[in-house]
């Protein structure tokens, strides 16, 4: 028992196998949750993130702030106080040399193939076809007062699925990500110690 533990410890091979999402998740939750109680902020003196330093979208998702995180956006540390973190795990990194600005909202990007998904993502217009929907029951449905029990469950069966698929297509975007841009895993503050 004791061997398997050093053999899976010692087998530290150069190349990680590629993260499900709960994996992610897990490593999410463990270093950056747990916000109450904790104020101290563990400082890696490895990690160069000073308040303004200039930083590119890495790994697109979430939000800093109120700024979304889109593939090379760029913009200046505000010395928050995942900013260590952001930058050790690889969602951000360092930017030097110009930025180009989107027009139509003063954003700042890295090159112009991003500077132009942020623009088809966020200032064009969509034909509706290409908007995900929710399933909703016939309209005749709808107008009804009274409810069979067939009804209700069929109505919660459309509900899950629903709920299935955004859960699904969560899944494939971090498994897209893990594959774009992997987290450093091997600069968790669990695999520092
Ligand atoms: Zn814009």
């Amino acid at each position: 028992m004791g061997a398997q533990a050093k053999a899976n410890r010692g087998g530290g091979a150069a190349v990680a196998p590629p993260l499900d999402a709960e994996a992610v998740r897990e490593i999410v939750r463990r270093e950056f949750g747990g916000d109450s109680g904790r104020t101290s902020v563990v400082r890696d003196p490895g990690v160069h993130a000073p308040r303004g330093m200039l930083v590119r979208v890495r790994r697109p998702q979430g939000y800093y702030a109120e700024i979304k995180l889109e593939l090379g956006r760029v913009f200046k540390l505000r010395g928050e106080r995942n900013d260590e973190k952001l930058v050790r795990l690889g969602w951000l990194e360092p930017h030097t040399g110009q930025t180009l600005a989107c027009r139509a909202c003063g954003a700042e990007f890295a090159s112009e193939a991003s500077r132009m998904s942020h623009g088809e993502a966020n200032h064009t217009r969509r034909p509706t076809s290409s908007v995900k929907e929710v399933p909703l029951p016939p309209p005749s449905r709808r107008e009804r007062t009274t409810y069979t029990e067939d009804d209700i469950a069929q109505e919660q069966a459309l509900q899950a699925a629903a709920s299935r698929q955004i859960q699904t297509e969560e899944e494939h975007q971090e498994r897209r990500l893990e594959q774009e841009a992997p987290l450093y895993l091997d600069k968790t503050a669990a695999s520092q110690k």
